[in-house]
């Protein structure tokens, strides 16, 4: 660790107070270096809190290389900052701050109470004693010509001199919550690559009809398998549930294909997902019960009773087969176990739980700090990787934060005078 003499005289700047930013000013404060603290916001972490509505997933308990490969094409730039803080020290972190995670359904790591606020409080107060400053209203505006950083606060415009800046301003996705991509034009002004901010883990538009939209908006599709195969003829093949919604699906088995279905729409203007809703069932079975006497009973009926199809997978069959083939127990069978939907658009990216796109990893060293601007790092969703929910966001969040505060401690040790 650095002389603290040495040390204490240089001022680092940590843009962004979520998941990432808090992880860097740690980092820093621990270094010994005097931590400024900005966010655009009147608090701190409000994405991270809303992260926790739900439920904070907040890692995901397998085996590290299974782990790993959520996070696809990026996985090798990753996987250097995973080693150094993955899974296992997510969940030892959190203990540090009196945080007790469990390993719930599919290996998904929550704390005990499910909540961000208490985990948020407690780290916050320990960031504060430690020493970290906080500046909240301070909106990052780029730099000045002496290359000072630039905010805009509730007082004016305050120009700040800082040693080193770590930039964790998240994706483009819930602006409300601080996070609203700007940055993307403060860094291209500069010369520095970006890969366009895109939806990710998002909900896709279905033209449903007015009566199926009204009466299973909301509904949940328990228990189903999805599979898609891409024009490239890339295979994908899942089960879980997925909401209807207004415009078309969202939910869980969607995000995890989300990045897979909105490149194909981008290349090929659609999507086709196809759905098995009754995974249990053969077809043959399904076409030997179906093929039972109806006698008087509507088609309906005849569903509910010989296969159990019924509410929202009964109402998708009148939304989309042929009203000839819902007679035809082998064209019923059929569409039973391979529903055709067609998705037509990714939702806006300001409704999608995370960002695609980012700055690109080629601008960075190995410590996360862009090369064409030396003592300027990034971290966070604000770089160019995208993972599935369950945890490897917020995971990747705080490494990565860790990973660009310990390479600020290491340029300010390289480079003082
Ligand atoms: C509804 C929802 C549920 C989620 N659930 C989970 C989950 O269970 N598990 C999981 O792993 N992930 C989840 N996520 C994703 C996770 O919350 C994000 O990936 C994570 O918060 C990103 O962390 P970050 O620090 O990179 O950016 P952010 O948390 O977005 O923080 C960026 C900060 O930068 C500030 N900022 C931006 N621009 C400026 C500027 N110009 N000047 C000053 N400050 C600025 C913002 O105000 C913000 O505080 C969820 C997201 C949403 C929306």
């Amino acid at each position: 660790m650095m002389p603290v003499d040495l040390y204490k005289s240089h001022s680092v700047a940590v843009i962004g107070g979520g998941p990432a930013g808090l992880m860097a000013a740690e980092v820093l404060i621990k270094g010994k270096v005097k931590v400024d603290l900005y966010d655009s916001m009147p608090s701190v972490g409000r994405k991270f809190l809303v992260a926790g509505k739900g439920g904070l997933n907040l890692t995901h308990a397998e085996p590290f290389e299974q782990f790993l490969s959520f996070y696809g094409i990026r996985r090798a730039e990753l996987e250097p900052i995973l080693e150094q803080f993955g899974p296992d020290e997510v969940r030892k972190w959190a203990d540090s701050l009196g945080i007790e995670t469990f390993v719930g359904t599919s290996n998904r790591v929550f704390p005990v109470s499910m909540k961000t606020a208490p985990l948020l409080r407690a780290w916050l107060e320990r960031l504060r004693n430690d020493g970290v400053n906080f500046n909240v209203r301070h909106k990052w505006l780029g730099w000045c010509e002496n290359g000072s950083l630039r905010f805009e606060t509730p007082d004016g415009e305050r120009n700040v001199k800082a040693d080193a800046t770590v930039l964790a301003l998240g994706g483009g996705s819930w602006r409300r919550l601080g996070s609203t991509g700007e940055w993307v034009t403060l860094l291209g002004e500069r010369g520095v690559k970006v890969a366009s901010l895109k939806p990710s883990n998002c909900g896709f538009d279905v033209d449903w009809s007015p009566h199926f939209r009204t009466r299973y908006e909301g509904t949940p599709l328990k228990s189903v398998i999805l599979s898609f195969t891409d024009s490239k003829g890339n295979v994908f093949h899942k089960q879980g549930e997925f909401i209807v919604t207004e415009e078309g699906v969202e939910g869980s088995l969607i995000y995890a294909i989300s990045a897979h279905l909105r490149d194909e729409i981008e290349a090929t203007g659609k999507a086709v997902i196809k759905l098995d809703m009754a995974p249990g069932w053969s077809k043959q079975r399904l076409i030997a019960r179906l093929s039972q006497p109806r006698g008087s009973q509507s088609i309906s009926n005849h569903l509910r009773k010989t296969v159990n199809i019924q509410g929202v997978k009964a109402g998708l069959l009148w939304e989309l087969v042929p009203k000839q083939n819902l007679k035809d127990p082998e064209c019923l069978a059929a569409a039973i176990k391979e529903l055709p939907i067609s998705l037509n658009a990714s939702r806006p990216l300001d409704e999608a739980i995370s960002s695609a796109g980012g700055v690109i990893f080629e601008e960075l060293n190995e410590h996360l700090m862009i090369r064409s601007l030396p003592g300027i790092f990034c971290a966070g969703e604000m770089l160019d990787w995208e993972a599935p929910t369950g945890g490897y966001l917020i995971t990747a969040c705080l490494a990565s934060g860790r990973a660009a505060g310990t390479g600020v401690l290491v340029w300010l040790e390289t480079n003082r005078e």
